[in-house]
C-alpha cells in the first residue's frame, strides 16, 4: 500500500479560505499569482501576511525615509492584491534582510491562524535548495512550525484571540518556490491578471528587470506543464500540515 492511499493529497484548488504567509509583500504574486486570481475569482478568500516591511529591496537610492517606503510598499501591494482578488491583508512589519528571530515570527502566525481559521496555508518552500536569503529560509519555517503547532493551547499568542480559540483542523499547506511540487495548477487564463500584478511592484522592478522575470516565468511555466493538459502552470508542493510536517520520511517524494 502507498502512503497515499492512507493520506490523499490535499486538494488546493477546494479551499475555501486561504492565508498566504510571505516574507516580503511580492512574493506570493511572482511565485503563485496566477493560481490566487483562479482561486480568487473561485470564491476562495484569500489573505495575505507579510513577514517583513521590504524596505530594503528599493531600487532608487533617494527612496525616502524608511517608514515611507514601507507605506509606498503596502500601497503597490494593495494596487497588486485588487488585480488578483486578495480580500485583506496583514502586515508583521520585521525589518526586511534583518535580525528578526524565526520563533517569534512563529508565534505571531499562530495568532493570525487562530484569528483567520484557514482551511488552506500557502508559503514559500523553506528547504529550497541554494536559498540564500534568510527572510525566505526563516519566513518558510516560521510559517511551517505555525500549521504543526497553532492548535498547542500552551503556545501563547494574544490573550484574546487564545482564549476565543477552538482547535480546527488546516486541509493542507501549498507551498510555492518550490524545487518539489507535486502539484501544477492550471494558470493559463490568469497570465495577464499575474503580471499586471507582479507590475504593481513599481519600487521593486526596473522595466529591464520585470521584462527577464516575465521571461523567467514564461519558461518555467511551460516546463512545468509539460506533462499535464494545459500549456502553463504554477508548481506547489501540497502536503497535509498535521501529518506531514513532522518525522514524515515520504514528504520529499509523496504526491508526485
Ligand atoms: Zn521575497
Amino acid at each position: 500500500m502507498k502512503i497515499q492511499e492512507l493520506l490523499p493529497k490535499p486538494d488546493l484548488l477546494a479551499c475555501k479560505k486561504l492565508l498566504c504567509v510571505q516574507p516580503h509583500p511580492d512574493d506570493m504574486d511572482i511565485s503563485a499569482g496566477g493560481t490566487i486570481a483562479r482561486l480568487a475569482e473561485n470564491g476562495t478568500e484569500v489573505f495575505y501576511l507579510t513577514i517583513t516591511d521590504d524596505t530594503a529591496g528599493f531600487m532608487e537610492i533617494d527612496a525616502g525615509n524608511t517608514h515611507r517606503r514601507k507605506e509606498q510598499r503596502k500601497k503597490e501591494q494593495q494596487v497588486a492584491g485588487k488585480i488578483l482578488g486578495v480580500k485583506d491583508y496583514f502586515w508583521m512589519d520585521y525589518p526586511d534582510a534583518g535580525d528578526w528571530s524565526m520563533y517569534q515570527a512563529r508565534n505571531e502566525i499562530i495568532k493570525y491562524i487562530r484569528k483567520i481559521r484557514p482551511d488552506f496555508v500557502m508559503t514559500i518552500d523553506p528547504w529550497l535548495p541554494y536559498e540564500a536569503h534568510q527572510d525566505h529560509v526563516k519566513g518558510g519555517m516560521a510559517a511551517s512550525e505555525a500549521f504543526l503547532l497553532f492548535n498547542f493551547p500552551f503556545i501563547k499568542t494574544d490573550e484574546t484571540i487564545d482564549k476565543n480559540f477552538e482547535p480546527y483542523e488546516i486541509g493542507g499547506v501549498a507551498y510555492s518556490f518550490t524545487s518539489n511540487s507535486n502539484t501544477v495548477i492550471d494558470v493559463e487564463n490568469y497570465r495577464e491578471k499575474k503580471f499586471s500584478a507582479i507590475a504593481a511592484h513599481k519600487s521593486q522592478f526596473t522595466d529591464e528587470l520585470l521584462e527577464m522575470v516575465k521571461i523567467y516565468d514564461e519558461t518555467r511555466s511551460r516546463n512545468l506543464a509539460e506533462k499535464c493538459d494545459f500549456e502553463m502552470g504554477e508548481g506547489f508542493k501540497v502536503l497535509n500540515p498535521t501529518y506531514m510536517l513532522h518525522a514524515f520520511p515520504e514528504a520529499i517524494d509523496y504526491g508526485v
